[in-house]
């Protein structure tokens, strides 16, 4: 749930920072190799971004495709309502989750990923089921089209906010009993709980930049945008790069990029470059719509709105609470960070988070994108609405589009509703200045 394989706001090349072109590398090299799979003989599987078990599967060599991050690739490509319409003439009713249309369509339209190389077929469908039950839909859909082994690791729904040692032992039996044994069989190599111990400390190392570069919006200005701009900041971490050395060195020098932006004193870029004056901080919750990402986001920018925290920002891993992968915990380690994924923390747990966000962020107040086709993001939305504004005492804004699908993003509707929100925090704010 990335879009690491777009360009960032930057015009070209020469523009770009370091850490762009950074990842920019990192995927082309990744596309390249699933596109040779078929010749060189690499294994992929396919997998979901909450609950991944990247440093798993690199441990096996085995590399990671996100159906996720094809379809809100496809998005940006503007590719995806074409894939919706083949899936609907499929008799996919309007009402499924927009990833999968696009998804599926992407699939039968010659399954060409968002770099335009054809992705392989899959050697094991791997799916983490971490709270949605679209994510279980969607592979037994996948199951009907590739003709591979099909795991599936049952996490436990977080439903009182903590995670119990039973459910932890619970997760890590599936890893040694079913998941491992699978992997081991579609490679054929014997499972090395030392390379996967090298893959978490990397990861770890990683996640302490993330978390840095994420808690740098706690600056006024913030020098980042938590929602719009970390979608490109959580490319490597939620993707396929996890546990790599490349992604310890991208958020190096990403994390020495936001810091030089600290020392200058500078707000976030934007869809017209830097900033200009941080006049809102804002809280989002829900996913970003991706067919009109920069159109949304200038809607943000132009009103002088920066997102401070975001709960999309955590979807592939909420690290600012503190959870690292542990390399002297391996399976344990990868059971916390499968239960602790945003999709699977229970209404109370979200609340509690965007209420600290507000308050630790010194936000102004908090946006709700509520997203069409995605259940497990909007069910709720509108009580977490009304608690959160009772709890932290800040207005709360609501509006809505879908996540690929262009039908559901009204462009007048969204911006009427921002101005007049924007505008109703500026009159607060005037109102405590009399
Ligand atoms: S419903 Fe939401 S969480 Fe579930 S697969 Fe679709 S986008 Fe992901």
């Amino acid at each position: 749930m990335s879009a690491s394989a777009r360009r960032p706001p930057a015009a070209d090349d020469s523009q770009k920072d370091d850490s762009q072109r950074r990842q920019k590398e990192m995927i082309a090299r990744h596309f390249d190799r699933l596109a040779a799979a078929p010749e060189t003989g690499e294994k992929c599987a396919y997998t979901f971004v909450p609950g991944n078990l990247t440093e798993l599967l690199l441990s096996f060599d085995i590399l990671p495709v996100l159906p996720e991050i094809n379809a809100l690739q496809s998005a940006m490509r503007g590719k995806s309502a074409e894939y919706i319409a083949v899936a609907e003439r499929l008799g996919h009713s309007e009402d499924v989750c927009t990833y999968v249309k696009s998804d599926i369509g992407m699939l039968r339209s010659g399954n060409v990923g968002p770099t335009g190389q054809r992705l392989p077929k899959p050697d094991v469908l791997l799916l983490s089921y971490t709270g949605c039950f679209t994510f279980m839909k969607w592979f037994e859909l996948l199951r009907e089209e590739y003709a591979c082994p099909v795991v599936m690791l049952h996490v436990p729904y977080q439903s009182d906010g903590r995670i119990t040692d039973a459910m932890r032992r619970y997760v890590v039996a599936q890893l040694r009993e079913k998941v491992i044994p699978a992997l081991e069989s579609a490679t054929g190599r014997a499972y090395d709980e030392d390379r996967l111990k090298e893959h978490l400390t990397r990861s770890a190392e990683a996640e302490d930049d993330l978390v840095w570069v994420l808690q740098s919006a706690k600056n006024v200005p913030s020098p980042i945008d938590a929602y719009f701009g970390a979608v490109y900041y959580l490319g490597p971490i939620f993707s396929s790069f996890r546990g790599t050395g490349d992604a310890v060195a991208y958020y190096r020098t990403l994390r020495a990029e936001i810091a030089e932006r600290v020392r200058l004193g500078k707000g976030p870029v934007t869809p017209d470059g830097d900033g200009g004056e941080e006049r809102f901080r804002v809280v989002v919750e829900g996913p970003p719509n991706w067919t009109s990402f920069r159109q949304l986001w200038k809607m943000f920018s132009d009103e002088g709105a920066v997102a401070v925290a975001s709960t999309y920002a955590k979807v592939g891993g909420v690290y600012d609470l503190g959870f690292r992968h542990d390399p002297s915990r391996p399976l344990e380690s990868l059971a916390e960070y499968c239960l602790g994924c945003y999709t699977n923390l229970s209404l109370p747990t979200r609340i509690d988070l965007l209420s600290r966000y507000i308050s630790e962020y010194r936000a102004d107040g908090f946006l709700i994108n509520s997203i069409k086709s995605c259940n497990s993001f909007s069910a709720g939305q509108l009580h977490i609405l009304r608690e959160v504004e009772a709890r932290s005492a800040t207005p709360g804004g609501f509006f809505e589009s879908d996540l690929v699908d262009p039908r559901y993003f009204s462009a007048a509707n969204i911006k009427n509703r921002l101005e007049s929100y924007f505008q109703m925090l500026g009159q607060k704010r005037a109102g405590r200045a009399r």
